[in-house]
């Protein structure tokens, strides 16, 4: 019997006739050759935390794992193979006096992962971490290399940062890094609708914004980080407490109170939100936007311009409050700046994003679908890697450059080798 693999949250369970473990770009190449020839489909993971059936195969799964690394470095520019987790990337490109300009919630996933998805952070003034990309060396169909830049294949550079892995398997990647930073962070305990009165001057005061908002309260946690030429300070005691403890651990405890007991799930939001701290901390700039998430929950986050965010909160809160919703998990809200990259969510506009996270084994598929009805009608883009329900008839009129980006896939992949059934109905070919 095949190995079963599974994503982080385990909504995705698969069992491919091979996992390769390449190490360098010939067997890469060597790998698609052979599946082209024999008519296979080659899917390619990175640290499996999304939670769409992108990876999925049972053929052969491609995993980079013996592809990480520091290749070079030149001025602000770092190249890295496409299999280098985030954790280890931050500390290589600090011993180079280097860091990425901004980046998301965790630091697990693969850098190929994670851009391919387009993942990005918080920060009115930031792009996500594809667009920290300026040059990708791909192994396309075929097993040809194909490189791509600024520069060189320009449009193809702006189809191929988000992806999905439909396009060949990204073995290299530069990195446009900005000098290495310390960070300062506070988190504190505010009220919604102060937090929107005032949500201008947060996003124009702060390097990086963002706030999550606790369902069946007025509460919201905003978290301000902001460059600081103070030395990072050593977690202590007090932040493993919060941190592990109260954010992972307790929190854990009461998500699976309301699990078995359905019925305490909206009280257990509202302990949640009582239970909102402060809290600070300074540390290199990776260390800080990385976080611990302890705690498995299921999500989807969506994409809608940012001048409809205050409206569409609204209106998230009065439908979980009228449904009388049992979701104990909050709601993250961040805020991006637009971008040119074909699949970016940011897409040719100011963008806020909004996650919706519940916790693993409540159900739910009511909570998501209604609320996507929502950001539908906000022109809702969703995250790539997390839950949702649309296909190509509704995401062919979100992205304008989506015709455009098929017919580069298309070029590069023309025996559909990286094409699952997930992908097939995503992108309707
Ligand atoms: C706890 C948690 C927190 C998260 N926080 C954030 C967040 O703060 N912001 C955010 O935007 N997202 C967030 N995500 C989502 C996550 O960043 C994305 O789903 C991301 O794609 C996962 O990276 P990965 O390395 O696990 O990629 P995988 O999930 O393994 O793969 C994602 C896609 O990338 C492709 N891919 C992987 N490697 C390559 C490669 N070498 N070449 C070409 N394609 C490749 C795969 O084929 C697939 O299509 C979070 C997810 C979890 C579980």
């Amino acid at each position: 019997m095949n190995k079963v693999f599974s994503n982080w949250a385990g909504n995705i369970q698969i069992s491919p006739e091979e996992i390769a473990y390449p190490t360098n770009e010939e067997q890469v190449s060597d790998i698609v050759k052979r599946a082209e020839k024999l008519g296979k489909t080659v899917r390619v993971v990175g640290s499996a935390h999304s939670w769409t059936a992108l990876f999925d195969t049972n053929q052969i799964l491609v995993s980079l794992d013996k592809m990480q690394g520091l290749i070079s470095t030149n001025g602000l520019d770092a190249t890295v193979w496409g299999g280098t987790k985030l954790k280890a990337l931050g500390e290589l490109l600090y011993n180079e006096g280097l860091a990425m300009e901004n980046l998301g919630d965790i630091d697990v996933q693969a850098i190929a992962g994670a851009a391919s998805t387009g993942t990005h952070g918080t920060g009115i003034e930031f792009r996500s971490i594809s667009n920290q990309i300026c040059k990708i060396r791909m192994v396309t169909g075929g097993g040809e290399i194909v490189e791509c830049s600024f520069e060189e294949n320009p449009e193809l550079f702006d189809a191929c940062r988000v992806s999905l892995g439909s396009m060949g398997i990204i073995t290299q990647i530069t990195l446009r890094c900005v000098k290495a930073y310390t960070l300062t962070y506070k988190a504190e305990k505010e009220n919604l609708f102060q937090c929107l009165d005032r949500l201008d001057e947060y996003n124009t005061s702060t390097r990086n914004f963002e706030f999550y908002y606790f369902p069946h309260s007025e509460t919201v946690q905003t978290k301000f980080i902001n460059k600081t030429e103070n030395a990072p300070v050593k977690d202590g005691f007090g932040r493993y407490f919060n941190d592990v403890i109260l954010e992972n651990k307790i929190f854990g405890t009461f998500c699976e109170i309301g699990r078995i007991f359905p019925s305490t799930a909206i009280g257990v939001a509202k302990i949640a939100a009582f239970a909102v701290g402060t809290s600070s901390k300074t540390n290199l700039s990776h260390r800080i936007f990385a976080t611990l998430r302890d705690v498995r929950f299921n999500e989807m986050e969506y994409n809608i311009p940012a001048q409809n965010f205050k409206e569409a909160i609204t209106r998230v809160k009065k439908y979980i409050e009228d449904e009388k919703v049992k979701v104990t998990f909050p709601i993250e809200c961040r805020f991006v700046k637009s971008d040119n990259i074909y699949l970016s969510p940011a897409y040719q506009r100011e963008s806020a994003y909004l996650s919706f996270h519940m916790y693993k084994g409540m159900p739910h598929q009511e909570y998501f679908s209604k609320i996507e009805k929502i950001m539908h009608e906000y022109e809702g883009r969703p995250h790539w890697g997390k839950m949702h329900n649309v296909k190509s008839d509704y995401l062919k009129k979100r992205y304008p450059k989506w015709d455009e980006f098929l017919s580069f896939r298309e070029k590069l992949d023309p025996k559909q080798t990286f094409i699952n059934p997930y992908l097939k109905e995503l992108f309707g070919i």
